[in-house]
């Protein structure tokens, strides 16, 4: 394993417009590894989207140090958000292909490539179709498949699971791990859900709000695929919901 990023002493004030300020992440300190499933856990509020948006870059003002390998630039990333981000004007598959079109680099063979990726997540069928007209979980295949479209080395996902319903959601986590074995790229995902987490990370950042910070890094090694209702799962279920620690 080798660490692609490093988190050093990061925090992060947010200023209203009256100049009141507000701690939201204290002294967070973080290093993810290449290929890792690492998860975000913690309430509402804790700072989980604020400190994936200080990783990926889409936050750029913030105290402390993060440095990334040479070699993973912000053009690796990738994105997938809880409300799903499709641009409504575009069809299913102008909005798949829009990152690549960005980016210039949609060849006729990466086209080839990314109809194969429509096909294995259900999509085929939708292409022409306008984000409206779809499913909440169809939506949320489309922003999967937009963000591996371009073959990130990082994928960042938002609770991208948690607009959806419970049978829809336990799907597409199965997807999601099944591309994750498949290729193998390092994803960084945030949720309130501890099954999930568990079901999902490699390592869990447990995270407590104000300020915002991580409390415990806990290390997953139940064997995968995992056993939801194992008893070493529900074990580690009580673990966690005890280290989370809930202010209002
Ligand atoms: P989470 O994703 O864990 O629910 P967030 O990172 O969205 O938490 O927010 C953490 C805290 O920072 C919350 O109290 C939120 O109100 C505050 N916050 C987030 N973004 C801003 C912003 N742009 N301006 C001011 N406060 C913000
Ligand atoms: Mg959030």
């Amino acid at each position: 394993m080798s660490t692609i990023i490093t988190q050093k002493n990061i925090s992060k004030v947010f200023k209203d417009f009256r100049g009141h300020t507000f701690q939201a992440l204290h002294d967070i300190n973080l290093t993810i590894e290449e290929g890792e499933f690492f998860i975000f856990l913690g309430p509402s509020g804790c700072g989980k989207s604020t400190l994936l948006r200080i990783i990926s870059g889409l936050e750029p003002k913030f105290k402390g140090s993060q440095i990334f390998r040479d070699d993973i630039h912000k053009e690796d990333f990738s994105f997938v958000f809880q409300q799903f981000a499709l641009l409504p004007w575009l069809t299913v598959e102008e909005n798949i292909f829009l990152g690549l079109q960005a980016r210039n680099t949609l060849t006729t063979d990466k086209k080839k490539e990314v109809l194969e990726l429509i096909k294995s997540l259900g999509l085929e069928k939708f292409i022409n179709e306008y984000p409206k007209e779809l499913s909440g979980g169809m939506k949320q295949r489309v922003g999967i498949a937009r963000a591996l479209a371009i073959n990130p080395k990082v994928i960042f996902l938002d609770e991208p699971f948690s607009a959806l319903d419970s049978f829809t959601a336990k799907i597409l986590r199965e997807e999601l791990l099944s591309i994750w074995h498949e290729r193998k790229m390092t994803i960084i995902m945030v949720t309130h859900n501890i099954e999930e987490a568990i079901q999902l990370g490699d390592r869990i950042g447990v995270m407590s709000s104000r300020p915002g910070t991580i409390n415990t890094i806990k290390i997953n090694t139940l064997p995968r695929p995992r056993e939801l209702r194992s008893k070493e799962f529900f074990e580690m279920e009580d673990n966690l919901t005890k280290l989370i620690i809930i202010k209002d």
